[in-house]
């Protein structure tokens, strides 16, 4: 637990140098700690040193922890792949959604989320790589899906997300960010509340953020290896 405090203390120094180094404004990007296959004693102790925002991948395993730390205040945010049945326990559980990828999706979490309360975030989940089996929708589909998205009743519409394929190094890993980056400026005035690109993991933070990301998502980098 002395480590997870320990990661998130460096990682909070490391992102203040990055930010100085690429002219970002100071802490303009925002720290989601991916907890996905940690316990919720792993959430605790990050919460303690100063995480408010947890993603989750697996629903079941998410919504175990979401009652089980009902008693503290985060902010749950799903980025894994949706299946339809799984819309609602989303819509009734978390405050953010990463990855959506299709209309429907969208729809239902519209339709399941609870019209008095606020309304669910949600980004447009772009695939950057043309590997077949990765989630997401192709870049030129992304204003189709947010013109849409951003007319649905219970949905506020917040921004773009992806996860590139792995780069052996920096520039490259920069070059697939920029493609979405540059995506994201076009698409930002369009939508009432577009302000978050969900970009970088712990092995590409850097280069999410120098071609500008507003959130980038850690696991491994705060609570080290998954079981
Ligand atoms: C697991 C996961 C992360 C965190 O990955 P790390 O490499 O452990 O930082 C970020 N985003 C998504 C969508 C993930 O599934």
């Amino acid at each position: 637990m002395i480590t997870i405090a320990k990661n998130i203390e460096r990682l909070s120094d490391r992102l203040l140098r990055i930010e100085r180094q690429y002219e970002r404004g100071a802490a303009c990007v925002k720290l989601l700690a991916v907890s996905k296959r940690h316990p919720a004693e792993s959430i605790i102790a990050a919460n303690k040193a100063g995480i408010e925002d947890f993603g989750e991948n697996y629903l079941q395993e998410a919504l175990d922890k979401i009652q089980r730390l009902s008693s503290i205040r985060v902010n749950w945010h799903f980025i894994g792949p949706i299946q339809s049945n799984k819309t609602k326990a989303i819509a009734e559980n978390f405050q953010w959604v990463h990855s959506i990828d299709r209309l429907k999706i969208a729809q239902r979490l519209s339709d399941q989320r609870e019209p008095s309360g606020p309304k669910l975030n949600v980004c447009v989940q772009i695939k950057l790589s043309d590997e077949t089996n990765k989630s997401g929708l192709e870049l030129v589909a992304a204003e189709a899906l947010c013109d849409a998205v951003e007319v649905l009743p219970n949905l506020q519409l917040r921004g773009l997300m992806a996860i590139p394929a792995a780069e052996p190094d920096f520039e490259s890993q920069r070059l697939a960010f920029r493609a979405l980056a540059q995506e994201y400026s076009r698409l930002k005035p369009r939508y009432a509340q577009f302000d978050t690109l969900s970009m970088g993991m712990s092995n590409d933070f850097e280069a999410a953020i120098a071609e500008g990301s507003t959130l980038i998502r850690i696991g491994t980098g705060i609570f080290g290896p998954r079981s």
